[in-house]
């Protein structure tokens, strides 16, 4: 079982909408949950100020004070849990008023469905849980991967990837996990360092050769021989003749003893335009703004592990019982069709 529960805090004075908002979330809500209820905006007050809620549903019409003047006194009182505010028909300008006060959703009482309430709990949820710079669906995303894999890795060979891979795109998953690694959802652990991009910073750049004297990018690799008499050097299969001869193809003498009148170079590179060198040269290309760049111009940075923090463990399991509520209703929706 589930250990999380989520305490919610109902302000309301009329015994008959109390015992239905609890019906209603009883009937639909999968979370495990507590709803404390009080009676006057007063009693809330001092109960919000001692305790802890991960919400609030306010109704607009209370005993002592209205449910916006008991949003402003949590305004001013700093207290920012997520609030929903409850009121009868025909009040619009109470749910602007509300709306500019931060309150994050406004719900007409009169017939209040049920599942209406319960998506604007896992909205809230989800969204109260997660950093401004982090969207929702990203989040989602990331919660999938950690519901199943302990730790997400960062690789890049060509391009950059994560194991195990996500469905949005890598580089929107790293900027959003550096992002919870900075509020402590997630700690990072180096893993590698890795090149980067001198202009924009990209983790994609990918090796290739370049011949050294004409910076042509194709060239064969061989294992080459110099024959000492004419100073010849080729790759070996120009001096192979027939049965084993080694032969040289510029003065034509045959080749005698190795180490005396020749020697096997192990490495040897010949470009596109004939010339030969013993190593290319390193270059870089930018899979991303398609720059080039030596090897001395490389910038280094650092791929990294993800691993939850408890903080972001709890964080997870209220992201992933929101997701669980929102497949829900859809599977309710695709059930009524078929
Ligand atoms: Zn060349
Ligand atoms: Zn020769
Ligand atoms: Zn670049």
């Amino acid at each position: 079982m589930n250990d999380l529960k989520l305490r919610i805090l109902y302000v309301e004075d009329n015994p008959d909408d109390q015992l239905i908002l609890k019906r209603s979330l009883k009937e639909k809500m999968p979370i495990n949950f507590d709803l404390i209820t009080v009676d006057t905006g007063t009693k809330g007050l001092n109960k919000i100020e001692k305790e802890n809620f991960d919400l609030l549903i306010l109704d607009y019409r209370l005993p002592d004070i209205t449910g916006i003047e008991l949003v402003k006194e949590l305004k001013k009182r700093n207290i920012k849990t997520p609030i929903i505010l409850l009121t009868g028909k025909g009040s619009e300008n109470v749910a602007v008023d509300a709306m500019k006060l931060g309150v994050r959703d406004y719900i007409v009482k009169e017939g209040i469905a049920p599942k209406r309430l319960i998506n604007s709990i896992k909205d809230i949820l989800m969204t109260s849980s997660l950093p401004e710079t982090v969207d929702l669906e990203t989040a989602k995303a990331i919660a999938t991967l950690f519901a199943e894999n302990p730790i997400i890795q960062i690789e890049s060979t060509s391009t950059l990837m994560s194991n195990p891979k996500s469905e949005i795109p890598v580089e929107q998953l790293v900027s959003a996990l550096r992002n919870l690694a900075e509020i402590d959802i997630v700690e990072e652990e180096p893993s590698r360092s890795i090149i980067a991009c001198p202009d924009c910073g990209s983790l994609t750049a990918t090796l290739y050769l370049e011949c050294p004297e004409c910076e042509s990018t194709q060239m064969n690799k061989e294992e080459a021989l110099e024959h000492f008499d004419c100073g010849n050097i080729d790759f070996r299969t120009k001096f192979d003749k027939d049965e084993g001869r080694l032969v040289c193809p510029k003065c034509g003498k045959k080749l005698k003893i190795i180490g005396v009148d020749y020697r096997k170079i192990e490495n040897w590179y010949r470009c596109s335009n004939k010339h030969f060198f013993g190593q290319p040269t390193f270059k870089f290309v930018c899979s991303t703004c398609n720059g080039r760049f030596p090897l001395e111009d490389i910038r280094i940075d650092m791929l990294h592990n993800y691993k939850l923090t408890k903080s972001g463990s709890q964080m997870l399991k209220l992201g992933m019982k929101a997701t669980e509520l929102t497949e829900q209703s859809r599977d309710k929706k695709s059930s009524q069709k078929t």
